[in-house]
């Protein structure tokens, strides 16, 4: 093993000729955060490859609990896109980037122009007992939920088939 300088802070990329030793990895703390769900493998993995190709510190999580038990699935909320903290805007701007991409090769299923928009929307539930109510229900205090619409029919659709 080569010798090198141990560096204890180490949210930079090392300086050259540097590098990190694996305790100190280990002591670093860092907070991942989820910033998207998946139900499917392949795609989970696209888009975890597509970070890293932009260099985000992320993985994904319950992959592994999804892949041998699909129906276990939905309990666990899918497979969890995990990035570090400090990268979440980016890794968020850079999958908004890729889904706006990919929706505009999407032809709408009612009309077939494409011209689909992805609409986030945000549901709130007043009161305490109305955010347990939504922990239980949706793992979050909030309920999110995607929609995507044609700009041309004005077409409501949940899930849009990728059919590239
Ligand atoms: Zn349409």
């Amino acid at each position: 093993m080569e010798s090198g300088k141990i560096l204890l802070n180490n949210t930079a990329p090392p300086p050259a000729g540097f590098f990190y030793a694996p305790e100190c990895i280990k002591l670093q703390h860092m907070n991942f955060i989820p910033i998207r769900a998946y139900d499917n493998y392949i795609y989970a993995n696209m888009r975890l490859s597509m970070l890293q190709e932009h260099d985000i510190n992320c993985h994904l999580k319950d992959e592994f609990t999804v892949t041998i038990d699909p129906l276990l699935n939905p309990a666990i909320g899918g497979i969890k896109l995990m990035v570090a903290d400090a990268q979440v805007e980016r890794a968020q701007q850079i999958l908004n980037d890729a889904e706006l991409e990919w929706l505009q090769t999407i032809p709408c299923p009612a009309c077939g122009q494409k011209t689909m928009r992805k609409e986030v929307l945000v549901k709130e539930f007043p009161g305490f007992w109305g955010k347990v109510k939504s922990m239980l229900a949706n793992g979050e205090e909030r309920e999110i939920r995607t929609v995507y619409v044609c700009g041309s029919c004005g077409k409501e659709f949940k899930e849009l088939e990728d059919n590239s």
